[in-house]
């Protein structure tokens, strides 16, 4: 029987969607190429995810599932370190989150996608596709080679940096972020309790280089991400393998470099690269694009989980109309409302970059309480807040507070 949703993929944006247009009593298929659990990088959640995580019924196996608080985020900088409180932003909403280790969380929500009634089916590669309005259809791989045809009402692209649609129908657009990459490990960290807030992520700026940054992500049960980002030349001056080059950047760091000191790698030292991109339109005849499937910009303000599920949200509800025989506009419906809290995202990642962000966080916006809220708020994800005057504007504000910074 033709299902009346096709997805691609069971990440975060996948399986949100999936969740969704099955409770509303619409039979989904989800085709997923991994077997879960599966590793993923990206274990750092924002408060605003988790009124999308209720809104799809799944937020109760997030919260049940032991994960790592998290309420807010520490950027440090040699001597120099500034918190922000996520319960201390201005808008309304969620203030706390979790960090949590990607397999753990990508699989408890496919589950919970299952759960209400969407069929999710592992090992299934999606190799090509035809659009059209009334019928799209895909091609599929299995893992023994045997390729079959899926055709749906509509389909989702939610495969993340699999980018199907963009490459197999040409939609790839150039980003304007330069190419960075990543090198990433999961350590037991053994820091000893009270060094470190554990409910907070730490962003490091490299002393030396502006364009070099760390994260650690405190995760529950002694475990903690840890990676870096900057530029691939100068991420190689550190060494041959990934390895050295991490070790290396670390040794930089300093507060990082000391808080783990008793660490244990436990996973083999990953890296990734050129992942910022973008397409030329998030829809077309019979199908939209979902999360990274559509765009990323970059891994500073951990934004990238909670775009994914704001664009399961926005689609499904616009899918939800469109089956029931409304007219859609995925234009106006989608792709604009999704935009609008993409490009507050995109001049924030800008201003890091830049270094007025930087200089914004390290000059301590806490001396203007308001303004330091309305930031924070951003951080927290609340980037389609147009109450706020830093997600209407962020440019014209960041650009004020940085010349208030001296
Ligand atoms: P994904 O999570 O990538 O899921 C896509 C799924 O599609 C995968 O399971 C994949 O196997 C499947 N798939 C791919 N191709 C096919 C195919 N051909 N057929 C069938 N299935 C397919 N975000 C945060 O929110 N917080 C962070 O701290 C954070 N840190 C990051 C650090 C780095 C270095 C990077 C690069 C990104 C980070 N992100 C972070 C971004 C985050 O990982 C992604 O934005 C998020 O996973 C996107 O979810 P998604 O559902 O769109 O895609």
């Amino acid at each position: 029987m033709t299902p009346d949703v096709v997805i691609i993929g069971a990440g975060p944006a996948g399986s949100v969607a999936a969740a969704l247009l099955a409770d509303a009593g619409f039979s989904v298929e989800v085709l997923e190429r991994a077997h879960f659990p599966r590793f993923s990088i990206g274990e750092s959640l924002l408060p605003q995810a988790m009124e999308w995580l209720a809104e799809a019924g799944l937020l109760r196996d997030v919260v049940e599932a032991g994960f790592q608080h998290k309420n807010g985020a520490t950027f440090r900088c040699g001597e120099r370190e500034e918190s922000f409180d996520f319960r201390a932003k201005s808008a309304d909403g969620w203030g706390t989150t979790y960090q949590v280790r990607r397999d753990r969380f990508d699989e408890l929500l496919a589950k919970g996608a299952m759960r209400k009634g969407a069929k999710v089916l592992f090992g299934q590669t999606v190799t090509a596709m035809r659009p059209d309005p009334e019928c799209p259809s895909l091609t599929v791989r299995d893992e023994d080679g045997n390729e079959r045809e899926v055709k749906a009402r509509f389909v989702l692209d939610a495969s993340g940096f699999g980018r199907v649609l963009a490459r197999l129908l040409d939609l790839e657009t150039p980003t304007s972020f330069p190419d960075r990459m990543s090198v990433f490990t999961h350590v037991e960290d053994n820091m000893p309790a009270q060094v470190y807030d554990r409910n907070k992520i730490l962003i490091t700026v490299n002393p030396n280089d502006n364009q070099i940054w760390y994260w650690l992500i405190p995760l529950a049960e002694g475990l903690c991400s840890i990676g870096v980002v900057g530029t691939p030349d100068r991420i190689k001056t550190y060494g041959a393998t990934r390895e050295e080059q991490l070790t290396a950047l670390i040794a930089e760091s300093g507060l990082m470099a000391e808080l783990l000191v008793n660490a244990k790698r436990v996973r083999d030292v990953g890296e990734i690269a050129g992942y910022a991109a973008r397409v030329s339109s998030l829809t077309g005849p019979g199908y939209a694009l979902l999360g990274n499937a559509g765009e990323f910009l970059d891994p500073v303000f951990s934004s990238g989980v909670t775009i994914a599920l704001k664009s399961a949200s926005l689609a499904s509800s616009a899918l939800i109309r469109q089956l029931n025989g409304e007219a859609v506009n995925w234009q106006s419906d989608f792709s604009e409302p999704l935009s609008r809290g993409v490009e507050t995202f995109r001049a924030y990642v800008s201003g890091w970059y830049d270094g007025s962000l930087q200089k914004i966080i390290f000059s301590k916006p806490a001396d203007a309480r308001q303004v330091k809220a309305m930031i924070t708020s951003v951080l927290a994800g609340y980037a389609w807040d147009e109450e706020n005057p830093f997600v209407r504007d962020p440019h014209k504000y960041l650009k004020m507070v940085e010349e208030l910074c001296g």
